[in-house]
């Protein structure tokens, strides 16, 4: 990975800190976004102490907000340079039914939208870099579930278990188009279910009881982060991936995503409608 520019989402605790990592040991330049300045601190650390020879830039920006990404992609845009690879993992999970400032419930907010947003803004830069590489963390968690679009920023109340499938059903569906808009250009987008990973996911903005019952969960069967961060790397760097383009991938194998997730007319739509939700031309 030497020469080359990985920008990584959430890259700050879990599974996004570890391919991080693991990303620089190979020899990858990083730039990190996170929201957290006092986290973000503490990750340089870690990674600058097991890597003494990283290259590390700190980003921060709220990815549940156009505004916020925007920004972030104006500062990356003027400051970052050539951009290689893409990995859009920051996501969450809420218990609880709120909007953003942009009218959209916050799960689709920041695991779709701010997938989807952020990419679109970056995706020049990623072109010039090809051959170049787009890497989206979606989940298992997508099975089941079915996209809904008289409704799909989510204002009546979608919430909890049923927005974030949703959310993740998008992501598969956002990297099928994506992939297929970007055929020939030399930029390649994928997506992957880490498995169930032992991090801070779940624990921040949920009721005790929902912390309570995902943290047993993770303590019972969960995998370490160190896991659950190898099929991100494989995506993002290994060499066998190169040229593969709008597959979905568990422990770095491809995998065969639901039904839903494998239709081409409701990926289309999703990146229509999307596009109008940020105000893009589409
Ligand atoms: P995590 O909570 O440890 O990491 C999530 C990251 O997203 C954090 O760095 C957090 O700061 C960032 N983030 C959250 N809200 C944000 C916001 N509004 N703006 C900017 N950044 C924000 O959890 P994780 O398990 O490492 O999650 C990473 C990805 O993996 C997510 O997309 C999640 O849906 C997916 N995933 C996780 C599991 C699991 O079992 N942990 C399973 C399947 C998929």
């Amino acid at each position: 990975m030497k020469g080359k520019t990985c920008l990584i989402t959430g890259a700050t605790s879990g599974i996004g800190l570890v391919a991080a990592e693991e990303l620089a040991r190979r020899g990858a330049a990083l730039i990190l976004v996170g929201r957290d300045p006092r986290r973000g601190a503490a990750a340089l650390k870690r990674i600058k102490s097991r890597v003494p020879a990283a290259q590390v830039a700190l980003r921060f920006a709220d990815l549940s907000r156009f505004g916020e990404i925007r920004r972030l992609a104006a500062e990356l845009l003027a400051t970052a340079g050539r951009i290689d690879v893409l990995v859009n993992n920051a996501g969450a999970f809420f218990d609880r039914h709120a909007l953003t400032e942009d009218g959209v419930e916050r799960t689709f907010a920041l695991n779709h939208m701010g997938y989807f947003l952020l990419t679109d803004l970056l995706l020049a830069r990623l072109r010039e870099a090809a051959p170049s590489r787009i890497v989206n963390v979606a989940s298992e968690a997508h099975r089941g579930a079915t996209l809904d679009f008289s409704d799909l920023a989510g204002r009546n109340g979608a919430k909890g278990w049923p927005a974030y499938r949703r959310s993740k059903l998008a992501n598969i569906l956002f990297t099928a188009e994506l992939a297929r808009r970007l055929e020939g250009s030399g930029v390649t987008a994928n997506c992957l279910h880490p498995g169930f990973v032992a991090t801070r996911f779940g624990d921040a903005g949920n009721s005790l009881a929902t912390r309570a019952f995902i943290g047993l969960a993770k303590r019972v069967m969960a995998i370490t982060p160190e896991e659950g961060g190898r099929t991100i790397v494989h995506l993002a760097g290994d060499p066998a991936v190169a040229g593969i383009n709008g597959r979905y991938f568990i422990k770095s194998r491809a995998a065969q995503p639901s039904p839903a997730a494998q239709d081409a007319a409701a990926a289309r739509r999703l990146w229509e409608e999307s596009a109008r939700l940020a105000g893009l031309a589409g």
